[in-house]
């Protein structure tokens, strides 16, 4: 049997014939047999430019249709699908070329000439590129080539891509996945979301991470269903596109930026049937005021570059604010003893581990760090702090190395954020610890105030006092316009521990 990805993807997409499967605002895209022609094109053309199946295809291009038929095209022939941040500078690059030795690199087409620069002197030894608008020496070259028909034969534990974490705690890990880790992620999450032939997905995600890559597309091909593929969040598009989706995948900030337009309502939401968020966390604030506002209840779930998805809320069932909801099925989670790995009792804190056919086989060559976070017994060391209570549910309380350790004490950064968060004049708030000479780390805590708020450090001092124990409060509060974040909207707190890292010295 072929365990190919794409043999299942095929399947379903070729039972859809001419139904819509990408389309974009400007009138472009693909309906499902078409696309399939198209990616036998592309893979076609991978051939011609020598990629042999196992091989590595680095992808630095902007999001467009012809994007996810270069990933299709890529697992047809038996290729490592390899997509890099479009953010990433040349110097960048040149590292991950150099790291992931691909056979092709393939670019956007204004920056071709820098590619083969950088390709050249990483060893990397075909460029091409490909636009948004069905350009590029890629798409050519899909033209003359003799189309891919057949599908690779693939085992399940083949590669299907590698996936650079997005370097939130450290430098960017590649994590190698497997046909059955993307294979089993996207069943499992189709049906958790009851995603269907008749389902019209709003894609504002950019589609180099496991977000909008995998969970949305996947999941879209594995149902037949459509999805609506934008370049990037703009409030007064999706405001418009509403009335016509189904279903939105979002990362935190979408959800806090469409609460802060008035024309976001239940009349304008009410063609849709799912909102899902993830990547980073979504705060109980603003899961109940998108309720309070729209009727909908954001389904909430927590995955990662190495394990595609962990949890979700149900979608029958309560979607409890603030947490992640329950183990996808098939998929194990313990919470245990950080130095030890041993499981502890329920409902207390202790570090995420994960097994399951989802979980990645490991860090593209750094066989140490993955023998230290993929234990002998199968299970990952998610690097995130969470507890489960009684319910089931999985709390994510933060990331372990987020964690202050404060004269001998676990302080958990979310529990004072929280509470800082609550105050009227806040938006929002990120506590780190950084170095003190008497407690080791000392809290600290960076605020964003609301713009017209009269909010000094006594003041956010004086709410905690009373709320929290003496050494959870922050020793100094420090006010910003906005945190951090990167394109994911996850925040970056090593940034911020780098800025105020001189406080107390
Ligand atoms: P790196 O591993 O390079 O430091 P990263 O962990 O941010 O970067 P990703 O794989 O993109 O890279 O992100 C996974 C992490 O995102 C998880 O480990 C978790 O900390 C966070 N995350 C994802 N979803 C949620 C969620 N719903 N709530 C809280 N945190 C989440
Ligand atoms: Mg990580």
């Amino acid at each position: 049997m072929n365990h190919n990805l794409f043999a299942t993807l095929a399947e379903r997409m070729r039972s859809r014939g001419n139904a819509d499967f990408i389309t974009t605002r400007d009138g472009r895209g693909y309906r499902y047999a078409q696309a399939l022609e198209t990616s036998a094109r592309l893979a076609g053309a991978l051939v011609a430019l020598g990629v042999t199946p196992g091989d590595r295809i680095a992808v630095q291009v902007d999001k467009s249709p012809e994007a996810i038929l270069l990933y299709l095209a890529c697992l047809r022939m038996g290729g490592v699908y390899l997509p890099l941040n479009t953010g990433y500078t040349s110097e960048e690059i040149r590292y991950f070329l150099g790291d992931a030795e691909p056979a092709l690199f393939v670019c956007q087409p204004d920056n071709l000439d820098d590619a083969r620069r950088v390709a050249a002197d990483s060893g990397c030894p075909q460029v091409a590129s490909l636009g948004t608008r069905g350009d590029g020496t890629l798409m050519e070259e899909a033209a003359r080539a003799t189309p891919f028909e057949t599908i690779e034969s693939r085992d399940t534990d083949d590669l299907a891509a590698i996936l650079y974490t997005s370097g939130t705690t450290g430098r960017s890990k590649g994590a190698m996945l497997t046909h059955r880790n993307l294979g089993s992620n996207a069943e499992a999450l189709m049906e958790a979301w009851h995603f269907s032939d008749t389902d019209r997905l709003i894609h504002a995600l950019p589609i180099f991470h496991t977000h909008g890559l995998f969970v949305a597309c996947n999941v879209v091909m594995m149902a037949g269903a459509s999805m609506l593929f934008l370049p990037k969040f703009d409030v007064d598009v999706i405001i418009e596109e509403l009335p016509r989706g189904t279903t939105m995948m979002g990362v935190p900030t979408f959800y806090t930026r469409l609460l802060q337009d008035e024309r976001l309502t239940p009349e304008l939401t009410a063609n849709m049937r799912l909102f899902t968020s993830g990547s980073a966390p979504l705060t109980a604030e603003t899961h109940q005021a998108f309720e309070q506002r729209t009727g909908h209840a954001i389904l909430e779930r927590y995955g990662m570059t190495e394990t595609n998805m962990n949890t979700s809320n149900p979608y029958h069932g309560e979607r409890i604010a603030g947490t992640v909801g329950m183990p996808l099925p098939g998929v194990e989670i313990r919470i245990t003893e950080r130095e030890t790995h041993r499981p502890l009792p329920q409902g207390e804190i202790g570090m995420l581990e994960v097994r399951g056919p989802n979980v990645f086989i490991g860090y593209w060559r750094m066989p140490e760090k993955t023998r230290e976070e993929l234990l002998e017994d199968g299970f990952f060391v998610t690097g995130d702090l969470a507890m489960i209570d009684e319910r089931g549910y999985v709390h994510i309380v933060g990331r372990d190395k987020d964690l202050v350790i404060s004269g001998g004490y676990n302080v958990y950064p979310k529990e004072v954020e929280q509470i800082i968060d609550e105050l009227d004049e806040v938006v929002e708030s990120a506590v780190i610890g950084v170095p003190h000479p008497d407690f080791g780390e000392g809290v600290t805590a960076v605020v964003v105030p609301r713009p017209e708020a009269r909010l000094d450090e006594a003041r956010v001092l004086d709410a905690l006092a009373g709320r929290l124990a003496k050494y959870k409060q922050p020793k100094r509060v420090f006010f910003v316009d906005h945190l951090p974040r990167n394109t994911m909207g996850k925040v970056q707190k090593n940034q911020l521990r780098q800025q105020y890292q001189d406080t107390y010295r």
